[in-house]
């Protein structure tokens, strides 16, 4: 089955579900093979429209958008592009700054805003498009984050971290010869994102069992399957390869559309993305330069997944029982080594004091229940 017909497929299990969560019918299509971006002037016609924005940075211009940009107008569509520029720290960041030169820079009768880049790029681009109301075009640059599919868009307002609703992409462009073109650095945080579902799906099933949150076995069952088949291909993934590097964007875009059909983030995103959003803020505070998602998530799953082994020693607590099921914390930080990501909190730059203060608080960014939590609110109690 190709990508459409998998996603038709879950989308159909989806809607026979009876776990009591809504399920949205996800209608993204996603289009990735080799040369994927030569077919977005096709597309535009099809959906009649001729006059799009597309937006890049300075990195992801050359590798891709100006190469769109320019079949776009041969094909006689009207282009506008704006380059979004980076923050003080030198990477563009989703911050007010990057959404105000979008919004004064979309064109009224501009039909469609085309984002090439990064997860960040993105984040940008869908919440310009659900504000103006136009339609949303992907053409992911890596496989560095599972959040190009997502409905909501984290964006940094007045110094902090808030996910603000706004829209997925109607269609992905996958181009095989760009993102698999990517640096290693990009590719390896995708993988850290995608380890990281390790910890939130057990997290997930803890805070069924001790929160009484909300499960849908559909969603956890298509985060699952797209984990493994990353933990199948890490050798590939590792060596750089575009079969590996194709694997992981596959489950990356399926991990995604996941948190969609749920309308919810629980089956990608635990107590090793609450760590994670920590240090950002807090790198953020000092004026230091952002350091990749996944590449926290992954390092931060690590952590996160010795302290849950350790748990489940001294608790007899059967929600918990979970984690015996998680890999060892030092096979997982095995695993990030061989993709060429960071393994430890020195090699990301982060102190002892940064990951102190990040486990005893970061239970407390999102309402769940998670491992993380019981340790400090139950625990620490004690
Ligand atoms: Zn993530
Ligand atoms: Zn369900």
């Amino acid at each position: 089955m190709n990508m459409n017909e998998r996603i038709a497929d879950w989308n159909r299990r989806a809607q026979e579900c009876d776990c009591g969560h809504e399920h949205r019918a996800v209608d993204i299509q996603v289009v990735m093979e080799h040369g994927a971006i030569r077919k977005v002037p096709d597309y535009l016609s099809r959906k009649s429209y001729h006059h799009v924005t597309v937006v890049y940075d300075a990195n992801t211009g050359p590798i891709a958008a100006f190469g769109v940009v320019r079949s776009l107008r041969a094909a006689g569509n009207r282009v506008d592009e704006i380059c979004l520029r980076p923050a003080a720290a030198g990477d563009v960041i989703a911050d007010e700054a990057a959404i105000v030169q979008l919004l004064l820079g979309v064109q009224q009768g501009s039909q469609a805003i085309i984002a090439i880049g990064s997860g960040t790029i993105h984040d940008v681009v869908r919440i310009v498009c659900a504000k103006m109301n136009k339609s949303f075009l992907s053409i992911p640059t890596a496989a560095s984050v599972d959040g190009f599919t997502s409905a909501g868009a984290p964006l940094i307002v007045n110094g902090v971290k808030q996910t603000f609703q706004a829209v997925p992409p109607e269609i992905i462009f996958a181009d095989i010869d760009v993102f698999a073109s990517a640096p290693q650095e990009m590719t390896a945080a995708g993988f850290g994102d995608m380890l990281g579902k390790f910890t939130s799906l057990a997290d997930w099933e803890v805070s069924r069992d001790l929160g009484g949150e909300p499960f849908c076995p559909v969603a956890y069952r298509m985060t699952k399957e797209a984990l493994d088949a990353c933990i199948d291909q890490v050798d590939a993934i590792a060596e750089g390869s575009q079969e590996g590097v194709t694997a992981l964007m596959d489950a990356l875009i399926m991990s995604g559309i996941s948190m969609l059909i749920i309308d919810h983030s629980r089956p990608a995103s635990g107590g090793e993305h609450h760590v994670s959003h920590r240090w950002e803020m807090e790198l953020m505070e000092l004026g230091r330069k952002p350091i990749l998602h996944g590449a926290k998530v992954g390092v931060a799953c690590a952590l996160l997944t010795g302290k849950y082994k350790e748990l489940v020693r001294t608790t007899n607590e059967r929600a918990f029982q979970v984690y015996h099921s998680l890999p060892e914390q030092e096979q997982l930080s095995a695993w990030l080594g061989q993709v060429g990501g960071p393994t430890t909190t020195e090699e990301l730059g982060i102190s002892p004091e940064m990951v102190e203060r990040a486990f005893a608080t970061a239970h407390t960014l999102r309402d769940r229940y998670t491992g993380l939590k019981y340790m400090n609110e139950v625990l620490c109690s004690k």
